[in-house]
């Protein structure tokens, strides 16, 4: 299954519709966390570490809806936490159908084989499988053995009984390119409709800080495991955006091309930094110091970041922006970027150390909470 050509439309009239009336920012994807508690305990989370009275928490139905209504964007993620555990999230899923969002449910799959039966498939719903690659780099990436299997399983499932399913993966430090490589065939193999790839962000509530990549070798990652492409390879992102992961184009950051609500408001300025929170979307939009953030503006907290949350939606953005980002668009959705020099750097690469060799070397000292 491919992404609906409805989506497809819906997006580009958003789009266009945005550039005519001359607004000059607009946001893409709402990225909505209805909370922040989870089933799984990530070492490269920034979400879970609030005090208890706060991971308890659900956002009501009615308060998902009234910031749907307010952002305006045409797609809305539903990270979190784990959005399955949140006893009403198939009434919110069903109230966002009801508005014809196309929502990406990002889940970990844990619960997802045992809730199936709380959603019905729709060209609105699409179930986004946090997989951090093969089985062993998954597991200690979740710190969570056998977690993969569930994941595939509940995958293999929901692609059964009709769902829209993607997959979305996070890489560190330490990423085999030649695993995740192998990884897409596994995921293809799977029958998943996408996948989904970006490199992690720093949280400062995050442990384990030197499992991050800094922005030179996140592009050499990326390089290696994105050139010499195999057609059968499907990803749900903008193809520039990968070419800027791939270190072939610059972007700007545009953090408010995916705002973030949460249980405490409107996060400033993006969904991966905490500057303060706004009451309302408009507070949000006009009084936010925008020029604050992104690489370009000195933040160093912006130094290394090279989000999708950040940049996808500039890499949008600049397709709709004029011929000349509308055929760079085309050719990068077709372009399989043959790299020798890539291929023969892959092909001598050493024999990945196991991840948990990794964390080893690395010094860190990370339990298995499995
Ligand atoms: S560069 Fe990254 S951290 Fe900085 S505002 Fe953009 S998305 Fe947020």
């Amino acid at each position: 299954m491919a992404i609906p050509i409805s989506q497809m439309w819906t997006v580009a009239a958003y789009v266009l519709k945005q550039k005519l009336q001359g607004r000059k920012r607009y946001p893409l994807v709402l990225m909505l966390e209805p909370l922040f508690r989870c089933n799984l305990a990530c070492a490269g989370c920034g979400k879970i570490q609030y005090p208890a009275h706060i991971l308890k928490q659900n956002m009501p139905p009615e308060e998902c809806f009234r910031a749907v209504e307010e952002c305006g964007a045409p797609i809305v993620s539903i990270p979190g936490g784990e959005p399955l555990l949140h006893p009403q999230i198939h009434e919110i899923v069903e109230g966002l159908i009801a508005r014809r969002k196309y929502i990406y449910l990002c889940t970990n799959a844990l619960l997802l084989k045992e809730k199936l039966h709380l959603f019905r498939p729709s060209k609105y719903l699409t179930f986004s499988v946090h997989l951090d690659g093969q089985k062993e780099h998954h597991d200690f990436s979740v710190c969570r053995e056998g977690g993969y299997e569930i994941a595939v399983e509940a995958i293999r499932e929901a692609v059964r009984r009709g769902f829209r399913v993607t997959t979305n993966t996070t890489l560190f430090d330490g990423a085999d390119p030649r695993s995740v490589r192998a990884f897409f065939d596994e995921m293809m193999d799977l029958g998943v409709e996408g996948m989904m790839l970006s490199p992690g962000y720093a949280y400062e509530k995050a442990p384990n800080q030197e499992l991050w990549l800094q922005r030179e070798r996140t592009k050499k990652l990326f390089r290696l495991i994105l050139s010499n492409r195999k057609k059968q390879w499907v990803f749900n992102l903008s193809p520039l955006f990968m070419e800027f992961l791939m270190g072939l184009r610059e972007l700007a950051c545009t953090p408010w091309g995916m705002p973030t609500y949460n249980l405490f408001g409107w996060q400033r300025p993006c969904y991966v930094q905490q500057d303060g929170y706004a009451e309302t979307f408009q507070e949000l939009m006009e009084e936010t110091e925008w020029e604050r953030y992104g690489p370009e503006s000195g933040n160093p907290k912006c130094q290394n970041c090279m989000m999708h949350s950040g940049f996808e939606a500039t890499a949008v953005n600049h397709t709709f922006s004029g011929w000349r980002g509308f055929l760079d668009t085309v050719r990068a959705t077709f372009a399989l970027y043959p790299d020798p020099e890539a291929a023969e750097e892959l092909e001598k690469l050493p024999p990945a150390p196991h991840p948990w060799e990794l964390v080893q070397i690395g010094g860190a000292n990370r339990e298995r909470t499995s």
